[in-house]
């Protein structure tokens, strides 16, 4: 078949515009790093603004840390430990729930900056990501004078000082994942954020420092992947936990090797939504829309592999094309808003790359016909149809709003070609039969699997990956095991 984009026309309904006022935030002009407890500027003097990403305006300066930076933060956060993981556990607890009260307090500027730093829609940081990380701090509260019973009744003892990176996608709620287990266990811990998304970690060091938490614990140290890869080769480190890009993963794996730092990677994914000839489609559409679309699709467990058994694609696709042109795509902080900016200039070449290697394999691509704003980066939610499992679309992580459609006929064939893949982060299942669903999930490597339902996350729930998605797990009980030594 011709490659070609068909475009329409979407659907928009008038709505009046919902913008949430900014004005609440009181952003400081210029964020230095967060070590020993305070706010200090960095070794060399370097700041670089964030920008907005809907607009591609400055937000404020932010320190760039440098090596001479990180191994202050490591010198202070030795100092720190001892004192740290000596106290009650209850007492430790105490500070996370003091944590966890005033990200609740502060949710909704929180969510504001969220949106404002890394453009994801409003709806989504009030909603998800804010609450999302508080609920993270108040269950590993719970956990830290409870560990024996969280690794089956062992006795265990915190690693020391724990380096800490993490991505732009989610930026608070995976500084959350990463701090509330390695605080609750005794650890004390040293976290990078991504460089286009440091405003919520920053106001995050403020709540650690409002909350009391002793000088050392928590450093915050902004910068460049450059910091990020001092930080995991700088001797003095016990343990290094990292989610981002499963190539930077392979990177901090080969430094690591031969050392005695325990790693835990959280890495992309390519993660399959099944939807078989039974399931309720309307409910299943919207599960495939929020698998995808949730977050520009800068999820890394989007169900950016949608498989459609045959004899109901034509239906299925019919029904997702026609709620894709629904979708309100436009500015971030507005209420109604589905779909926000593309985190970045980068990332946007990126979608564009991989959109471009779809046509060029000949897929057919559908693109929403919607009107973007003129500044900031933009990429309207697409679908493509025709792809083969060879194609780029259907091998590597897009991260971004763009769903590749593979059809099945057999439930043996869907689980083979879900499987057909180097991750193995999640999947989701859309059918009426229970014992189907179990069977298929049983035999899916991922580490997450959704059954008529995607992209739900809880505290309590384990998260992680199978094969190129890392190793390791974040959530429940089992996210303590990475962040404890077994003494017997
Ligand atoms: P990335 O380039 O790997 O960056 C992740 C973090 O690592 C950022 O803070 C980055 O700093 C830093 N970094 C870059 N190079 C480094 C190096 N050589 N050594 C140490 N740190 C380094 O990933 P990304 O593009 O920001 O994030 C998207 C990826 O994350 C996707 O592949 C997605 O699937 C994955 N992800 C996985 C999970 C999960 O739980 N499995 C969750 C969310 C995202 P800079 O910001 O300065 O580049
Ligand atoms: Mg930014």
């Amino acid at each position: 078949m011709t490659p070609s984009v068909e475009t329409r026309t979407s659907v928009v309904w008038d709505y009046a515009p919902a913008p949430e006022s900014a004005e609440h935030i009181r952003l400081r002009g210029r964020y230095g790093l967060f070590l020993d407890g305070d706010f200090r500027a960095p070794a060399d003097g370097r700041y670089v603004p964030t920008l907005n990403p809907a607009t591609e305006e400055p937000i404020a300066e932010v320190a760039w840390a440098g090596p001479a930076d990180v191994t202050a933060a490591i010198e202070r956060a030795r100092a720190a430990f001892p004192a740290w993981a000596a106290l009650p556990a209850l007492e430790r607890g105490k500070y996370l729930f003091r944590i966890a009260r005033l990200i609740q307090e502060r949710a909704r500027e929180l969510a504001v900056v969220e949106t404002l730093d890394g453009g994801k829609p409003l709806r989504e940081s009030r909603d998800v990501d804010i609450p999302l990380a508080a609920a993270h701090f108040f269950h590993y509260a719970g956990w830290a004078d409870k560990l024996g019973y969280g690794v089956a009744a062992r006795e265990v003892a915190p690693l020391g000082v724990v380096g800490q990176i993490v991505p732009w996608n989610f930026p608070l709620l995976m500084a959350a994942w990463k701090l509330a287990p390695a605080l609750a266990c005794g650890n004390v811990a040293i976290l990078k954020p991504a460089e286009t998304t440091p405003l919520t970690a920053l106001l995050l060091a403020e709540i650690c420092a409002e909350a009391e938490l002793p000088a050392g614990v928590v450093a915050i140290l902004p910068g460049d992947g450059g910091a990020g890869a001092t930080l995991v080769r700088a001797p003095g480190v016990d343990k290094i936990a990292f989610t981002g890009s499963t190539a930077v993963g392979r990177d901090i794996q080969t430094a690591l090797a031969g050392q005695d730092v325990p790693l835990t990677l959280e890495l992309g994914g390519k993660s399959a939504n099944i939807v078989f000839e039974d399931a309720a489609l309307d409910q299943a559409v919207e599960g495939i829309v929020n698998g995808i679309f949730f977050n520009q699709g800068h999820v890394c467990c989007a169900g950016s592999r949608l498989l459609i058994q045959e004899s109901v694609r034509d239906e299925v696709i019919a029904k997702l094309w026609r709620r894709m042109g629904r979708l309100r795509v436009g500015d971030p902080l507005d209420k109604n808003t589905d779909v926000g900016a593309i985190n970045s200039a980068e990332q946007l070449a990126r979608i564009e790359t991989l959109v471009a290697a779809g046509e060029e394999e000949g897929a057919l691509r559908r693109t929403v016909a919607c009107e973007l704003p003129e500044r900031g980066y933009w990429f309207a939610p697409t679908l493509f149809t025709d792809v083969s499992p060879a194609h780029r679309i259907a091998a590597e992580e897009i991260f971004g709003p763009v769903v590749s459609v593979l059809t099945f006929r057999t439930q043996a064939e869907a689980i083979e070609k879900a499987n057909n893949s180097r991750y193995g982060l999640a999947a989701g299942i859309w059918t009426d039969k229970g014992a189907k669903a179990f069977e298929v999930a049983s035999a899916l490597r991922a580490g997450v699997v959704w059954q008529n339902t995607y992209n739900h996350f809880d505290p309590t729930a384990a998260f992680g990956g199978y094969k190129e998605s890392g190793f390791g797990r974040e959530g429940g009980p089992a996210g303590l095991r990475p962040y404890l030594r077994v003494l017997r």
